[in-house]
Protein backbone atom coordinates (compact mmCIF):
# COMPACT_ATOMS: atom_id res chain seq x y z
CA UNK A 1 0.00 0.00 0.00
CA UNK A 2 1.38 3.40 -1.21
CA UNK A 3 2.53 5.49 2.02
CA UNK A 4 -0.01 8.59 2.22
CA UNK A 5 1.57 12.09 1.38
CA UNK A 6 1.38 15.24 2.65
CA UNK A 7 0.10 17.91 0.58
CA UNK A 8 2.54 19.49 -0.48
CA UNK A 9 3.96 16.68 -2.16
CA UNK A 10 0.88 16.10 -4.43
CA UNK A 11 1.28 17.01 -8.20
CA UNK A 12 4.55 17.64 -9.67
CA UNK A 13 4.08 15.92 -12.84
CA UNK A 14 7.08 13.63 -13.11
CA UNK A 15 9.77 14.99 -10.65
CA UNK A 16 6.63 15.09 -8.00
CA UNK A 17 6.09 10.96 -8.66
CA UNK A 18 10.16 10.93 -8.51
CA UNK A 19 10.17 12.82 -4.88
CA UNK A 20 7.49 10.33 -3.66
CA UNK A 21 8.86 6.88 -5.23
CA UNK A 22 12.05 7.75 -2.89
CA UNK A 23 12.54 6.02 0.30
CA UNK A 24 12.95 8.95 2.69
CA UNK A 25 13.31 6.88 5.84
CA UNK A 26 16.55 5.83 4.36
CA UNK A 27 17.45 9.25 3.85
CA UNK A 28 19.56 12.05 5.77
CA UNK A 29 16.60 14.10 5.66
CA UNK A 30 14.20 11.80 7.32
CA UNK A 31 10.63 10.58 6.52
CA UNK A 32 8.69 13.37 4.75
CA UNK A 33 6.56 13.97 7.72
CA UNK A 34 9.61 14.95 9.71
CA UNK A 35 10.98 17.80 7.04
CA UNK A 36 11.31 21.20 8.40
CA UNK A 37 8.13 23.76 7.56
CA UNK A 38 10.56 25.56 5.46
CA UNK A 39 11.69 22.74 3.19
CA UNK A 40 8.05 21.75 2.85
CA UNK A 41 6.70 25.35 1.74
CA UNK A 42 9.60 25.48 -0.68
CA UNK A 43 9.12 22.20 -2.42
CA UNK A 44 5.64 22.50 -2.45
CA UNK A 45 6.12 26.06 -4.44
CA UNK A 46 8.81 24.21 -6.67
CA UNK A 47 6.91 21.29 -7.53
CA UNK A 48 3.92 23.12 -8.74
CA UNK A 49 6.02 25.80 -10.57
CA UNK A 50 6.01 25.69 -14.51
CA UNK A 51 9.02 27.79 -14.14
CA UNK A 52 12.35 25.74 -13.92
CA UNK A 53 13.61 25.74 -10.47
CA UNK A 54 15.80 24.01 -8.32
CA UNK A 55 16.28 23.92 -5.00
CA UNK A 56 19.49 23.59 -2.70
CA UNK A 57 18.33 22.00 0.65
CA UNK A 58 20.78 21.98 3.93
CA UNK A 59 23.91 21.70 5.25
CA UNK A 60 24.59 18.69 2.00
CA UNK A 61 22.95 21.05 -0.20
CA UNK A 62 20.51 18.55 -1.06
CA UNK A 63 18.90 18.93 -4.96
CA UNK A 64 15.54 18.74 -5.94
CA UNK A 65 13.74 19.57 -9.04
CA UNK A 66 10.12 20.61 -10.97
CA UNK A 67 9.54 19.25 -14.32
CA UNK A 68 9.88 22.28 -16.12
CA UNK A 69 13.81 22.42 -14.92
CA UNK A 70 13.93 18.70 -16.03
CA UNK A 71 14.73 19.21 -19.89
CA UNK A 72 17.79 20.86 -19.20
CA UNK A 73 19.39 17.45 -17.18
CA UNK A 74 18.78 15.66 -20.74
CA UNK A 75 18.65 12.04 -20.94
CA UNK A 76 21.46 9.49 -19.80
CA UNK A 77 22.73 12.02 -16.83
CA UNK A 78 21.82 13.37 -13.42
CA UNK A 79 18.09 12.85 -13.75
CA UNK A 80 16.65 10.55 -12.24
CA UNK A 81 19.56 9.83 -9.57
CA UNK A 82 20.52 13.84 -8.63
CA UNK A 83 17.11 14.16 -6.85
CA UNK A 84 17.46 13.87 -3.36
CA UNK A 85 21.37 13.70 -3.43
CA UNK A 86 24.17 16.42 -1.95
CA UNK A 87 24.87 18.97 -4.42
CA UNK A 88 28.64 18.04 -4.38
CA UNK A 89 27.93 14.64 -5.79
CA UNK A 90 25.14 15.77 -8.98
CA UNK A 91 26.88 18.64 -9.69
CA UNK A 92 30.39 17.78 -9.37
CA UNK A 93 31.67 19.12 -12.63
CA UNK A 94 30.83 22.37 -11.86
CA UNK A 95 30.81 22.55 -7.68
CA UNK A 96 34.42 24.97 -7.85
CA UNK A 97 32.13 27.21 -9.52
CA UNK A 98 28.80 27.40 -7.82
CA UNK A 99 29.71 26.38 -4.69
CA UNK A 100 31.04 29.62 -3.73
CA UNK A 101 27.91 31.40 -5.08
CA UNK A 102 25.78 28.85 -2.99
CA UNK A 103 27.93 29.80 0.10
CA UNK A 104 27.49 33.16 -0.31
CA UNK A 105 23.81 32.75 -0.38
CA UNK A 106 23.99 30.99 2.41
CA UNK A 107 25.82 32.82 4.66
CA UNK A 108 24.87 36.88 3.67
CA UNK A 109 21.35 35.93 2.65
CA UNK A 110 21.21 38.22 -0.25
CA UNK A 111 19.60 36.85 -3.60
CA UNK A 112 21.80 36.42 -6.88
CA UNK A 113 22.00 36.94 -10.15
CA UNK A 114 23.58 35.49 -13.04
CA UNK A 115 23.64 36.01 -16.64
CA UNK A 116 24.26 33.68 -19.50
CA UNK A 117 26.76 32.02 -17.37
CA UNK A 118 28.57 29.53 -19.00
CA UNK A 119 28.09 26.09 -16.86
CA UNK A 120 28.87 23.03 -18.53
CA UNK A 121 26.50 20.00 -17.63
CA UNK A 122 26.72 16.23 -17.98
CA UNK A 123 23.84 15.43 -20.16
CA UNK A 124 22.89 12.91 -23.19
CA UNK A 125 26.15 10.88 -22.11
CA UNK A 126 28.64 13.78 -22.67
CA UNK A 127 29.51 17.15 -20.95
CA UNK A 128 27.18 19.51 -22.50
CA UNK A 129 28.38 23.06 -23.02
CA UNK A 130 25.88 25.49 -21.59
CA UNK A 131 24.83 28.73 -20.72
CA UNK A 132 22.11 29.64 -18.16
CA UNK A 133 20.35 32.92 -16.72
CA UNK A 134 19.51 32.43 -12.94
CA UNK A 135 18.86 33.83 -9.30
CA UNK A 136 20.37 32.00 -6.54
CA UNK A 137 17.58 33.16 -3.26
CA UNK A 138 18.11 32.26 0.31
CA UNK A 139 15.53 30.33 1.43
CA UNK A 140 14.80 30.75 5.65
CA UNK A 141 13.34 28.07 8.12
CA UNK A 142 11.47 28.61 10.95
CA UNK A 143 14.48 30.01 13.01
CA UNK A 144 14.86 32.23 10.13
CA UNK A 145 18.26 31.08 9.24
CA UNK A 146 19.20 30.23 5.36
CA UNK A 147 18.55 26.85 5.09
CA UNK A 148 18.43 26.71 1.32
CA UNK A 149 19.13 28.05 -2.12
CA UNK A 150 16.20 28.29 -4.48
CA UNK A 151 17.34 28.62 -7.77
CA UNK A 152 15.10 29.76 -10.66
CA UNK A 153 16.46 29.58 -14.08
CA UNK A 154 16.58 29.50 -17.59
CA UNK A 155 18.78 27.67 -19.85
CA UNK A 156 19.92 29.99 -22.17
CA UNK A 157 22.45 27.50 -24.82
CA UNK A 158 19.73 27.77 -27.53
CA UNK A 159 19.36 31.87 -27.13
CA UNK A 160 23.17 32.29 -27.00
CA UNK A 161 24.00 30.25 -30.13
CA UNK A 162 21.32 31.96 -32.09
CA UNK A 163 22.75 35.39 -31.35
CA UNK A 164 26.47 33.73 -31.80
CA UNK A 165 25.28 32.76 -35.14
CA UNK A 166 23.98 35.94 -36.03
CA UNK A 167 26.50 37.88 -34.58
CA UNK A 168 28.88 35.80 -37.14
CA UNK A 169 26.67 36.43 -40.14
CA UNK A 170 26.60 39.84 -39.41
CA UNK A 171 30.17 39.92 -39.33
CA UNK A 172 30.89 37.95 -42.26
CA UNK A 173 28.19 40.24 -44.24
CA UNK A 174 29.69 43.35 -42.63
CA UNK A 175 33.93 42.23 -43.92
CA UNK A 176 31.76 41.35 -47.24
CA UNK A 177 30.33 44.80 -47.97
CA UNK A 178 33.16 45.82 -46.11
CA UNK A 179 35.65 44.35 -49.27
CA UNK A 180 33.36 45.23 -52.49
CA UNK A 181 34.65 48.31 -53.90
CA UNK A 182 31.87 50.04 -54.06
CA UNK A 183 29.91 52.11 -51.39
CA UNK A 184 27.32 50.53 -49.36
CA UNK A 185 24.56 51.05 -46.91
CA UNK A 186 20.54 50.20 -45.60
CA UNK A 187 18.30 52.23 -44.01
CA UNK A 188 15.31 50.77 -42.65
CA UNK A 189 11.85 52.19 -44.01
CA UNK A 190 12.09 55.26 -41.56
CA UNK A 191 15.65 56.26 -43.41
CA UNK A 192 17.57 55.11 -40.25
CA UNK A 193 20.89 54.50 -41.72
CA UNK A 194 20.99 50.42 -40.12
CA UNK A 195 24.35 49.67 -42.48
CA UNK A 196 27.31 51.78 -43.54
CA UNK A 197 30.70 50.14 -45.29
CA UNK A 198 33.90 51.77 -45.27
CA UNK A 199 34.04 52.44 -49.32
CA UNK A 200 31.16 54.63 -48.15
CA UNK A 201 32.80 56.32 -45.47
CA UNK A 202 35.89 57.41 -47.71
CA UNK A 203 33.70 58.22 -50.76
CA UNK A 204 31.19 60.41 -48.49
CA UNK A 205 33.16 61.47 -45.47
CA UNK A 206 31.06 60.53 -43.16
CA UNK A 207 31.93 57.89 -40.50
CA UNK A 208 29.59 54.58 -39.45
CA UNK A 209 29.92 56.16 -35.83
CA UNK A 210 28.42 59.48 -36.99
CA UNK A 211 25.48 58.37 -38.97
CA UNK A 212 24.48 54.60 -37.72
CA UNK A 213 21.33 55.08 -36.40
CA UNK A 214 20.80 58.48 -37.51
CA UNK A 215 18.23 59.58 -39.77
CA UNK A 216 19.86 59.80 -43.62
CA UNK A 217 17.90 62.83 -44.51
CA UNK A 218 19.53 64.53 -41.72
CA UNK A 219 22.74 63.69 -41.49
CA UNK A 220 22.94 64.54 -45.55
CA UNK A 221 20.06 67.56 -45.01
CA UNK A 222 21.25 69.78 -48.18
CA UNK A 223 20.55 66.33 -50.21
CA UNK A 224 16.87 67.16 -49.07
CA UNK A 225 14.71 67.93 -52.76
CA UNK A 226 17.45 67.19 -54.93
CA UNK A 227 17.35 64.33 -57.77
CA UNK A 228 19.04 61.90 -55.21
CA UNK A 229 16.21 62.51 -52.79
CA UNK A 230 13.31 61.97 -55.18
CA UNK A 231 14.83 58.93 -56.46
CA UNK A 232 15.50 57.52 -53.41
CA UNK A 233 11.58 58.11 -52.29
CA UNK A 234 10.75 57.27 -55.70
CA UNK A 235 12.00 53.60 -55.72
CA UNK A 236 10.66 53.32 -52.05
CA UNK A 237 7.26 54.15 -53.37
CA UNK A 238 7.44 51.96 -56.47
CA UNK A 239 9.19 49.28 -54.60
CA UNK A 240 11.72 49.47 -57.75
CA UNK A 241 15.22 49.33 -58.01
CA UNK A 242 16.38 52.95 -59.49
CA UNK A 243 19.81 54.34 -60.35
CA UNK A 244 20.56 58.19 -60.55
CA UNK A 245 24.07 59.64 -61.69
CA UNK A 246 24.71 63.08 -60.36
CA UNK A 247 26.58 65.68 -59.28
CA UNK A 248 26.53 65.99 -54.83
CA UNK A 249 27.34 69.11 -54.46
CA UNK A 250 27.83 69.05 -50.92
CA UNK A 251 31.07 66.80 -51.39
CA UNK A 252 31.82 67.94 -54.67
CA UNK A 253 32.14 64.93 -56.65
CA UNK A 254 30.18 63.20 -59.28
CA UNK A 255 28.29 59.77 -58.06
CA UNK A 256 26.50 56.93 -59.15
CA UNK A 257 24.05 55.55 -56.88
CA UNK A 258 21.95 52.74 -57.15
CA UNK A 259 18.94 51.94 -54.68
CA UNK A 260 17.14 48.83 -53.88
CA UNK A 261 13.78 48.98 -52.29
CA UNK A 262 12.71 46.35 -49.77
CA UNK A 263 9.66 46.45 -47.64
CA UNK A 264 11.70 46.62 -44.71
CA UNK A 265 13.80 49.67 -46.35
CA UNK A 266 16.47 50.14 -48.78
CA UNK A 267 19.91 49.34 -49.77
CA UNK A 268 22.21 51.47 -51.39
CA UNK A 269 25.49 51.08 -53.94
CA UNK A 270 26.96 54.11 -54.52
CA UNK A 271 30.46 54.70 -56.62
CA UNK A 272 32.47 58.00 -56.98
CA UNK A 273 32.34 58.08 -60.43
CA UNK A 274 34.34 61.91 -60.90
CA UNK A 275 37.60 59.81 -62.09
CA UNK A 276 35.61 58.15 -64.96
CA UNK A 277 33.64 61.16 -66.17
CA UNK A 278 36.66 63.60 -65.80
CA UNK A 279 38.35 60.92 -68.42
CA UNK A 280 35.56 60.84 -70.48
CA UNK A 281 34.99 64.35 -70.74
CA UNK A 282 39.05 65.29 -71.45
CA UNK A 283 38.35 62.44 -73.79
CA UNK A 284 35.39 64.51 -75.36
CA UNK A 285 37.43 67.30 -75.43
CA UNK A 286 40.15 65.87 -76.91
CA UNK A 287 38.44 64.56 -79.76
CA UNK A 288 36.76 67.67 -80.14
CA UNK A 289 39.85 69.63 -80.76
CA UNK A 290 41.18 67.00 -82.74
CA UNK A 291 37.75 66.88 -85.20
CA UNK A 292 38.40 70.93 -85.10
CA UNK A 293 42.29 70.58 -86.21
CA UNK A 294 41.34 68.15 -88.51
CA UNK A 295 38.81 70.64 -90.32
CA UNK A 296 41.04 73.40 -90.21
CA UNK A 297 43.13 71.21 -91.56
CA UNK A 298 40.57 70.33 -94.24
CA UNK A 299 40.24 73.84 -94.94
CA UNK A 300 44.06 74.94 -95.49
CA UNK A 301 44.77 71.94 -97.12
CA UNK A 302 42.07 73.41 -99.79
CA UNK A 303 43.23 76.43 -99.94
CA UNK A 304 46.73 75.54 -100.65
CA UNK A 305 45.40 72.91 -103.73
CA UNK A 306 43.33 75.87 -105.09
CA UNK A 307 46.43 77.81 -105.06
CA UNK A 308 48.69 75.32 -106.63
CA UNK A 309 46.24 74.70 -109.21
CA UNK A 310 45.74 78.73 -109.61
CA UNK A 311 50.02 78.90 -109.80
CA UNK A 312 50.14 76.36 -112.08
CA UNK A 313 47.52 77.19 -113.98
CA UNK A 314 48.90 80.69 -114.34
CA UNK A 315 52.62 79.46 -115.08
CA UNK A 316 51.45 77.92 -118.08
CA UNK A 317 51.39 80.44 -120.10
CA UNK A 318 54.59 82.10 -119.61
CA UNK A 319 55.99 78.72 -119.85
CA UNK A 320 54.53 78.32 -122.83
CA UNK A 321 56.02 81.85 -124.29
CA UNK A 322 59.58 80.80 -123.19
CA UNK A 323 59.30 77.44 -124.54
CA UNK A 324 58.31 79.44 -127.51
CA UNK A 325 61.05 81.88 -127.96
CA UNK A 326 63.66 79.31 -127.50
CA UNK A 327 62.91 77.22 -130.34
CA UNK A 328 62.38 80.89 -132.39
CA UNK A 329 66.02 81.49 -130.98
CA UNK A 330 67.09 78.13 -131.99
CA UNK A 331 65.65 77.93 -135.27
CA UNK A 332 66.75 81.54 -136.53
CA UNK A 333 69.58 82.08 -134.46
CA UNK A 334 71.84 79.39 -134.04
CA UNK A 335 74.00 79.60 -136.64
CA UNK A 336 74.81 83.02 -135.47
CA UNK A 337 75.82 81.47 -132.44
CA UNK A 338 79.05 79.39 -130.90
CA UNK A 339 78.70 75.72 -129.35
CA UNK A 340 78.69 76.89 -126.16
CA UNK A 341 75.30 79.48 -126.88
CA UNK A 342 73.70 76.88 -128.41
CA UNK A 343 74.49 74.63 -125.30
CA UNK A 344 72.73 76.94 -123.25
CA UNK A 345 69.81 77.26 -125.30
CA UNK A 346 69.43 73.26 -124.94
CA UNK A 347 69.77 73.36 -121.20
CA UNK A 348 67.42 76.18 -121.04
CA UNK A 349 64.97 74.02 -123.52
CA UNK A 350 65.37 71.12 -121.58
CA UNK A 351 64.53 72.63 -117.74
CA UNK A 352 61.89 74.61 -119.43
CA UNK A 353 59.83 71.08 -120.57
CA UNK A 354 60.74 69.38 -117.29
CA UNK A 355 59.12 72.64 -115.86
CA UNK A 356 56.05 71.79 -118.03
CA UNK A 357 56.10 68.43 -116.89
CA UNK A 358 55.67 69.31 -113.37
CA UNK A 359 53.30 71.80 -113.85
CA UNK A 360 50.83 69.37 -115.75
CA UNK A 361 51.38 66.45 -113.01
CA UNK A 362 50.85 69.61 -110.39
CA UNK A 363 47.79 70.14 -112.01
CA UNK A 364 46.94 66.74 -112.46
CA UNK A 365 47.26 66.38 -109.04
CA UNK A 366 45.05 69.37 -107.41
CA UNK A 367 42.29 68.17 -110.39
CA UNK A 368 41.75 65.11 -108.71
CA UNK A 369 41.89 66.74 -105.10
CA UNK A 370 38.94 69.69 -106.28
CA UNK A 371 36.67 67.38 -108.32
CA UNK A 372 34.66 64.36 -106.73
CA UNK A 373 34.78 61.01 -109.00
CA UNK A 374 32.23 59.92 -111.19
CA UNK A 375 31.47 56.89 -110.97
CA UNK A 376 30.76 54.53 -113.49
CA UNK A 377 31.20 50.95 -114.75
CA UNK A 378 35.02 50.45 -115.94
CA UNK A 379 35.86 47.16 -117.57
CA UNK A 380 39.34 47.14 -116.66
CA UNK A 381 41.04 44.87 -118.88
CA UNK A 382 39.64 47.21 -121.54
CA UNK A 383 41.19 49.93 -119.94
CA UNK A 384 44.06 48.64 -119.24
CA UNK A 385 44.20 47.40 -123.01
CA UNK A 386 44.05 50.52 -124.11
CA UNK A 387 47.00 51.57 -121.77
CA UNK A 388 48.95 48.57 -122.59
CA UNK A 389 48.83 50.08 -126.11
CA UNK A 390 49.58 53.42 -125.55
CA UNK A 391 52.84 51.93 -123.70
CA UNK A 392 53.17 49.59 -126.40
CA UNK A 393 56.79 51.20 -128.10
CA UNK A 394 58.80 51.96 -125.22
CA UNK A 395 58.17 48.01 -124.00
CA UNK A 396 59.02 47.08 -127.17
CA UNK A 397 62.20 49.42 -127.03
CA UNK A 398 63.26 48.03 -123.73
CA UNK A 399 61.97 44.53 -124.94
CA UNK A 400 59.69 44.17 -121.61
CA UNK A 401 56.60 41.62 -121.27
CA UNK A 402 53.51 42.65 -119.85
CA UNK A 403 51.07 39.85 -118.53
CA UNK A 404 47.41 40.83 -117.93
CA UNK A 405 45.71 38.57 -116.36
CA UNK A 406 41.88 38.50 -115.04
CA UNK A 407 40.43 41.66 -114.11
CA UNK A 408 36.71 42.55 -112.78
CA UNK A 409 34.68 45.21 -113.93
CA UNK A 410 34.35 48.35 -111.34
CA UNK A 411 32.41 50.92 -110.43
CA UNK A 412 35.04 53.48 -110.47
CA UNK A 413 35.88 57.24 -112.40
CA UNK A 414 37.36 55.67 -115.75
CA UNK A 415 39.63 58.55 -116.28
CA UNK A 416 41.06 58.24 -112.73
CA UNK A 417 41.89 54.72 -112.43
CA UNK A 418 43.45 55.05 -115.91
CA UNK A 419 45.89 57.59 -114.33
CA UNK A 420 46.78 55.06 -111.56
CA UNK A 421 47.06 52.17 -113.69
CA UNK A 422 49.41 54.51 -116.40
CA UNK A 423 51.71 55.23 -113.43
CA UNK A 424 52.26 52.43 -111.81
CA UNK A 425 52.82 50.61 -115.42
CA UNK A 426 55.16 53.42 -116.21
CA UNK A 427 56.62 53.07 -112.73
CA UNK A 428 57.11 49.47 -113.59
CA UNK A 429 58.69 50.35 -117.04
CA UNK A 430 61.04 53.12 -115.50
CA UNK A 431 62.60 51.66 -112.31
CA UNK A 432 64.66 49.15 -113.70
CA UNK A 433 68.60 48.21 -113.88
CA UNK A 434 69.50 49.17 -117.29
CA UNK A 435 69.45 46.67 -119.68
CA UNK A 436 67.10 44.68 -117.51
CA UNK A 437 64.13 43.64 -119.70
CA UNK A 438 60.78 44.72 -117.95
CA UNK A 439 58.73 41.77 -117.19
CA UNK A 440 55.24 43.53 -115.55
CA UNK A 441 51.88 40.83 -114.40
CA UNK A 442 48.86 42.61 -113.83
CA UNK A 443 45.64 41.42 -112.97
CA UNK A 444 43.11 41.14 -109.18
CA UNK A 445 41.83 39.29 -107.11
CA UNK A 446 38.83 38.98 -105.02
CA UNK A 447 38.42 39.68 -101.52
CA UNK A 448 34.56 39.71 -100.57
CA UNK A 449 34.24 43.41 -100.35
CA UNK A 450 37.01 44.11 -102.25
CA UNK A 451 38.83 43.94 -105.39
CA UNK A 452 42.41 43.88 -104.90
CA UNK A 453 44.64 44.92 -107.95
CA UNK A 454 48.16 44.40 -108.04
CA UNK A 455 50.95 45.71 -110.29
CA UNK A 456 54.05 43.67 -110.13
CA UNK A 457 57.44 44.12 -111.51
CA UNK A 458 60.51 43.13 -111.57
CA UNK A 459 62.71 45.98 -111.15
CA UNK A 460 65.40 47.57 -108.65
CA UNK A 461 62.80 47.35 -105.67
CA UNK A 462 62.28 49.86 -102.94
CA UNK A 463 63.56 49.03 -99.41
CA UNK A 464 61.05 48.34 -96.23
CA UNK A 465 61.63 51.87 -94.72
CA UNK A 466 60.77 53.95 -97.66
CA UNK A 467 57.41 51.93 -98.00
CA UNK A 468 54.87 54.60 -96.85
CA UNK A 469 57.51 57.60 -97.28
CA UNK A 470 56.79 57.23 -101.72
CA UNK A 471 53.17 58.09 -101.69
CA UNK A 472 53.68 61.06 -100.51
CA UNK A 473 53.89 64.28 -102.68
CA UNK A 474 57.37 65.26 -104.24
CA UNK A 475 59.35 62.26 -102.25
CA UNK A 476 61.53 60.69 -104.60
CA UNK A 477 64.40 57.95 -103.73
CA UNK A 478 65.85 58.62 -106.89
CA UNK A 479 68.27 61.33 -108.60
CA UNK A 480 66.76 63.35 -111.67
CA UNK A 481 69.96 61.99 -113.76
CA UNK A 482 69.39 58.40 -112.71
CA UNK A 483 65.56 58.19 -113.08
CA UNK A 484 63.75 61.14 -113.81
CA UNK A 485 60.47 62.10 -112.61
CA UNK A 486 58.40 64.56 -110.68
CA UNK A 487 57.74 62.52 -107.47
CA UNK A 488 53.91 62.85 -107.70
CA UNK A 489 52.91 60.19 -109.42
CA UNK A 490 51.99 57.85 -106.40
CA UNK A 491 50.46 60.70 -104.11
CA UNK A 492 48.45 60.80 -107.01
CA UNK A 493 47.48 57.40 -107.30
CA UNK A 494 46.69 57.45 -103.51
CA UNK A 495 44.78 60.35 -103.85
CA UNK A 496 42.52 58.69 -106.56
CA UNK A 497 42.56 55.21 -104.40
CA UNK A 498 41.22 56.87 -101.08
CA UNK A 499 38.78 59.39 -103.00
CA UNK A 500 37.42 55.50 -103.99
CA UNK A 501 37.31 54.48 -100.38
CA UNK A 502 40.38 52.21 -101.08
CA UNK A 503 43.95 51.59 -100.02
CA UNK A 504 47.17 51.57 -101.33
CA UNK A 505 50.43 50.10 -100.44
CA UNK A 506 53.55 48.03 -101.74
CA UNK A 507 55.14 45.31 -101.18
CA UNK A 508 58.95 44.86 -102.48
CA UNK A 509 62.68 43.39 -101.90
CA UNK A 510 65.73 45.26 -103.32
CA UNK A 511 67.02 44.04 -106.67
CA UNK A 512 64.03 41.34 -106.58
CA UNK A 513 61.09 43.96 -107.88
CA UNK A 514 58.14 45.55 -106.34
CA UNK A 515 54.24 44.51 -106.09
CA UNK A 516 51.84 47.66 -105.87
CA UNK A 517 48.61 46.84 -104.87
CA UNK A 518 45.30 48.54 -104.58
CA UNK A 519 41.47 48.22 -103.27
CA UNK A 520 38.12 48.96 -105.02
CA UNK A 521 35.17 48.65 -102.63
CA UNK A 522 32.75 46.55 -104.84
P1 LIG B 1 58.36 59.67 -109.76
O1 LIG B 1 58.29 58.38 -110.42
O2 LIG B 1 57.88 60.77 -110.58
O3 LIG B 1 59.62 59.91 -109.04
P2 LIG B 1 56.36 58.56 -108.02
O4 LIG B 1 55.50 59.24 -107.03
O5 LIG B 1 55.70 57.81 -109.10
O6 LIG B 1 57.29 59.66 -108.57
O7 LIG B 1 57.29 57.57 -107.24
C1 LIG B 1 57.92 58.00 -106.06
C2 LIG B 1 59.19 57.21 -105.85
O8 LIG B 1 58.89 55.86 -105.58
C3 LIG B 1 60.05 57.13 -107.06
O9 LIG B 1 60.91 58.25 -107.13
C4 LIG B 1 60.83 55.84 -106.86
O10 LIG B 1 61.94 56.07 -106.06
C5 LIG B 1 59.86 54.97 -106.12
N1 LIG B 1 59.16 54.03 -107.01
C6 LIG B 1 57.96 54.17 -107.57
N2 LIG B 1 57.60 53.09 -108.27
C7 LIG B 1 58.64 52.21 -108.18
C8 LIG B 1 58.88 50.90 -108.68
N3 LIG B 1 57.99 50.27 -109.45
N4 LIG B 1 60.06 50.32 -108.37
C9 LIG B 1 60.96 50.94 -107.57
N5 LIG B 1 60.79 52.18 -107.08
C10 LIG B 1 59.63 52.81 -107.36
Amino acid sequence: MQPAFPPFLEGGGETGALIRSIDWKEHPLGPVDQWPPGLRTVLGMVLTSRFPMFLFWGPDLFCFYNDAYRPSLGKEGKHPQAMGQPGARVWAEIWPAIKPQIDQVMQGGQATWHEEQFLPIYRNNQLDDAYWTYSYSPVRDETGCVSGVLVTCQETTAWVRARRDMEEAYREKKQILDRISDGFFATDVQWQVTFWNSQVEKITGVTREVILGKNLWDVFSSAVGTAFHTTYLEAMRNQEPATIEAYFEPLNIWVEETVYPSPEGCSVYVRDVSARLQQEKSMQDLSEELRKKAADLQVRNEELEQFVYSVSHDLKEPLRMVNNFLHLLDSRYARQLDDRARQFIHFATDGASRMRILIDDLLEYSRASRLHPELTTVDTAALLQEIIRQQQPLIQELQGRLLLESVPVVRADRVRLAQVFQNLISNALKYQEPGNPPVIRIGAADRKMNWEFYVQDNGIGIETRYFDKIFQIFQRLHLREAYPGTGIGLALCRKIVEQHGGKIWVESEVGKGSTFYFTLPK
